[in-house]
């Protein structure tokens, strides 16, 4: 259903599709996204409901009594994912609701603590903002009880900001307002599970009856929305999320798998009943509500999120099923199934410059899931690969060494199969990428036309966490382009890739 841009479409033999230029995919990626958001095919209204549960560790959801979100999850998408950590910024509230609202992380947003001191709201507002430059006429709310909600995360273009003393008091006010006013698009802020997870730690009773209590919050809500006059004549995407978790103990800022897991669940138009996905975001909440509400994100805005409906998996996800547990990882848990150094169908690697031996994980060229990798070793920036979605690949040369290998340094190379490319144009090369540099390393990529000889397109010494966009020119005549991602380091750190796409 999407059109992609993935090299696995072109290895399922779309080529065709693989290489329409970028715009007209994204525009049409758009249009995909809104086809029941006011558009002529229907007359039902959009709007949008995003409730942000302060501090809610979804893997303690099992245990809780929680029976409007677990209907939420059964009707709709239910996507965990894993978010940043020092030293990108700390799992705290200010950055996670920064993230959730705007769309981009915050090595971009810039909000990296509570204090909010340098955030660029200028660069990359929140959501409700842009929705109120795109049209005023938009009818937008807040309503949170952490108050930086309303006073700082969301920006005075909203059309009301309104606090609550309690998340009682905040669920009686988003009730009323969701009853009586005509709002298009509200976020709602409930902080006291977080309350809980401080005092009590996510292993207590108490945290698990905090989490009960916010679930009937969000079934008020839910109730008010379909008691409406006029909800048969609507169309609502209800989406709830949370800002971090909290460590089994208690507390959250830090780089623990339980402090960072978090989690999208959504409802609506293009949400299948009971679908779990792997490759979406906090980011995409965004701009997954602003295309909703009509409102194509802009790729000038260079949000890092897209709509949920505009995301298509990548040749490395379909790896998932084949993922193996630990060999050398031994503080891994020994059911964690992450890694593996097959590549997928049309992708190389050649190994024939790496040594014998060393960690089996990460000897040369590698695939893996954030939870698998980034939990390897904690607080050396692998919690900071945000751009990636699911399976990614990944060269470590940190890892590697952490086990005795032959002499030599880690070498290996990635290669692309072969891509559709038309002669005598540009091509644009795009992949999602984090180069983080500690001690001798290299990453240069290059293209070769009609497995001609390899030029260098883009080479990588400092350290680098994007999503790129290169432009290169394809010689007359050639049909064909591969993808060369060659990585050396001496016990550094590493170079992750995902994402890779190539529209000629
Ligand atoms: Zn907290």
């Amino acid at each position: 259903m999407h059109l992609s841009r993935s090299l696995r479409a072109a290895l399922a033999g779309t080529v065709a599709a693989a290489v329409l230029p970028l715009a007209a995919s994204a525009h049409a990626a758009g249009g995909k996204e809104t086809p029941s958001s006011g558009a002529a095919n229907t007359t039902k209204r959009p709007k949008s409901l995003v409730i942000g549960i302060d501090g809610a560790t979804f893997a303690t959801f099992d245990k809780a009594k929680m029976p409007r979100v677990k209907g939420l999850m059964a009707s709709g998408m239910t996507a965990t994912s894993n978010l940043y950590a020092y030293p990108m910024a700390p799992t705290s509230s200010g950055p996670g609701w920064s993230s959730v609202a705007t769309g981009a992380w915050p090595d971009k947003h810039k909000v990296v603590d509570n204090s909010f001191t340098g955030a660029r709201h200028d660069l990359y507002p929140d959501y409700l903002t842009r929705l109120e430059t795109a049209d005023p006429a938009l009818d937008t709310a807040v309503v949170g009880t952490w108050s930086p909600i309303r006073d700082t995360v969301f920006g005075p273009r909203v059309d009301t900001r309104l606090g609550g003393v309690s998340d009682a008091d905040t669920t009686s006010t988003a009730v009323s307002l969701l009853k009586t006013t005509d709002a298009d698009a509200v976020f709602v802020h409930l902080d006291e599970v977080d309350g809980a997870g401080h005092y009590y730690g996510t292993e207590h009773r108490a945290y698990r009856e905090a989490l009960g209590t916010a679930d009937g919050q969000v079934g008020r809500m839910l109730d008010a929305i379909a008691s409406r006059a006029t909800h048969a004549d609507e169309n609502w995407q209800i989406v709830v999320t949370a800002d971090h978790g909290h460590a089994p103990g208690g507390g959250h800022g830090g780089n623990t798998p339980g402090e960072r897991q978090t989690f999208v669940i959504a409802k609506g138009s293009g949400f299948e009943p009971g679908s779990v996905r792997h490759d979406v975001k906090v980011t995409d909440i965004a701009p997954t509500a602003l295309a909703h509400l009509g409102v194509a994100p802009d790729p000038s805005w260079q949000l890092d999120g897209k709509p949920v409906g505009a995301l298509a998996p990548d040749a490395f996800d379909v790896l998932r099923p084949l993922l193996n547990s630990r060999v050398d990882e031994l503080a891994l848990p020994s059911a964690l199934k992450g890694w593996t150094t097959a590549a997928p169908d049309g992708w190389t690697v050649d190994n024939s410059a790496m040594p014998a031996g060393g960690v089996t994980e990460w000897r040369g060229w590698s695939f893996a899931t954030d939870e698998f990798w980034s939990n390897t070793d904690l607080g050396q920036a692998r919690e900071t690969n945000v751009r990636a979605r699911d399976v990614f690949a990944v060269a470590d040369s940190d890892e590697w060494d952490d086990k005795s290998h032959g002499a030599g340094q880690f070498d290996s190379t990635l290669s692309s199969p072969a891509l559709a490319v038309t002669g005598g144009g540009t091509a644009t090369v795009s992949y999602a990428t984090h180069y983080k540099v500690d001690g001798p390393q290299t990453g240069d990529v290059h293209v070769s036309f009609d497995n001609g000889p390899r030029q260098l397109l883009r080479s990588y010494r400092t350290d680098h966490n994007a999503f790129e966009k290169l432009t290169v020119a394809v010689p007359a005549g050639a049909t064909t382009a591969r993808l060369h991602f060659h990585y050396t380091g001496t016990n550094s750190a590493f170079w992750t890739i995902d994402q890779v796409g190539l529209t000629s």
